[in-house]
């Protein structure tokens, strides 16, 4: 690692250089400046029947339109030297090294790769991107294929409100694989282009577009448990409250103290059956109204992170109303990949070296140094039985503590109780309770 430090601090430098260079504004400059020379020109030999003054008017545009593209050059010379040396930089820090892979394992599946590719630049909201790319994939298939331009208003005609799985069916067809129209790319750009228009808003600290969106998907959002719906509107209560010189709202009945209790009676009511407590005390922080930063409610009513969190719900949610994952998987892959291929590389390299191989199947021999947040799937495994939980034969919680699978709770009952392996204490078997990983 030690090696490689240097060479990227060569490489940020070299990043700091181009940023530093102009960006070429000069040259456009210099290319308005001759336009302006040349029309102003067009003008004065059109404005004259004289033939005479037509070539002092040409002649006195040389120089000046001489100087100029000189300039320009000299702009865009500096310019490429600059790209030059930073890809030469970037060659050589990052030198194309081959996988030590005796396979690629993705090569046979580029229809599932560029499938991956148009659902990511969709999510991201990359929408002239991605449809460039699907027609350009849909169009070097389209000798195999039938018309696709078909499927895609097909694809458009389809019932919009149609939620919920459909992009991710659990076992799609062989066929669905192969066709990128499958993807119902059309439809997942209006429905991605609707959560931009919305997180705009509330980058810009405006909520009615979020609420609406959460009052018109309020049963599924219900259903799922989600509290999006409640928290927006809890935030639009405090943003209101917080009157106009926090919120930059007008200032009239509206906003402010006024404005917050008469947006809580209209909506809060709705919301009472689950979040009764925190009604209460939303209403309740009213009293502390002239001084609410000295109150005991001065952490509910701070706004510092509250429209960031309250955008991160709604995307997730957004997403999972759509059968998605709040993150992209290819992002995802892509992260992952570059964090823990480095290491596998180091090892195979080794092994290779060395002469030995892996003699475990399907499992790796060290830990991929990955984030929190990148691990997905846990395990556990049973410290009696040895044995990795299932679905059929979950982890269970006892009330001393302990973790056990379920069937090995069973084997260790003697009636409805139990007595911990672990430490001494008993239980009963209708206490134990399931995790869910
Ligand atoms: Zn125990």
């Amino acid at each position: 690692m030690a090696s490689e430090k240097p060479k990227l601090e060569t490489l940020q430098k070299d990043f700091e250089d181009i940023s530093k260079l102009p960006r070429l504004s000069a040259a456009v400059e210099n290319v308005d400046k001759i336009i302006q020379l040349l029309s102003a020109a067009r003008e004065q030999v059109a404005g004259t029947l004289d033939t005479h003054t037509a070539g002092p008017t040409m002649i006195k545009l040389q120089n000046p339109i001489k100087s100029a593209f000189e300039s320009i050059e000299n702009d865009l010379k500096k310019a490429s030297a600059a790209h030059k040396k930073m890809g030469k930089a970037l060659n050589e820090s990052f030198p194309l090294k081959p996988l030590p892979m005796d396979h690629d394992a993705m090569a046979d599946h580029v229809p599932l790769i560029n499938r991956a590719i148009a659902m990511h630049l969709l999510r991201e909201g990359q929408f002239s991107v991605a449809s460039t790319f699907i027609n350009e994939v849909q169009g070097s298939n389209s000798s195999k294929q039938r018309d696709t331009s078909a499927d895609l208003d097909e694809t458009m005609d389809e019932a919009e409100n149609a939620y919920a799985g459909r992009y991710m069916s659990a076992s799609p067809t062989p066929s669905d694989h192969y066709d990128l129209s499958s993807l119902h790319s059309r439809e997942l750009h209006n429905h991605f282009s609707e959560m931009y228009s919305i997180l705009q808003h509330l980058k810009a600290k405006d909520l009615d577009p979020a609420i609406a969106w959460a009052g018109r998907n309020s049963a599924e959002l219900e259903a799922r448990g989600s509290n999006l719906e409640f928290e927006l509107s809890k935030l639009k209560y405090i943003w209101l409250f917080k009157g106009p010189a926090v919120n930059g709202l007008p200032d009239d009945d509206n906003n402010g103290f006024l404005g917050a209790l008469t947006y809580a009676r209209k909506t809060f009511s709705r919301f009472g059956a689950r979040h009764l407590a925190e009604i209460q005390k939303l209403v309740c922080a009213m009293a502390y109204a002239p001084n609410l930063s000295a109150s005991p409610y001065a952490s509910t009513f701070a706004t510092d992170s509250a429209f960031a969190d309250v955008a991160s719900s709604f995307t997730r949610e957004f997403c999972s109303l759509l059968g998605l994952s709040a993150e992209s998987p290819l992002y995802l892959a892509a992260t992952a990949g570059a964090l823990a291929l480095p290491q596998l590389m180091k090892y195979t390299q080794k092994t290779r070296a060395k002469g030995t191989e892996w003699t475990t199947a399907n499992e790796l021999a060290f830990e991929t140094p990955l984030p929190e947040s990148m691990l997905y799937h846990s395990i556990f495994v049973c410290p009696v039985s040895k044995e990795q939980t299932t679905d059929a034969n979950p982890p269970m919680m006892i009330p001393c503590g302990h973790v056990l699978a379920k069937e090995t709770l069973a084997r260790l009952c003697k009636g409805t109780r139990f007595k911990c392996p672990y430490c001494p204490s008993e239980g009963l078997l209708k206490d134990a309770r399931q995790i869910i990983l």
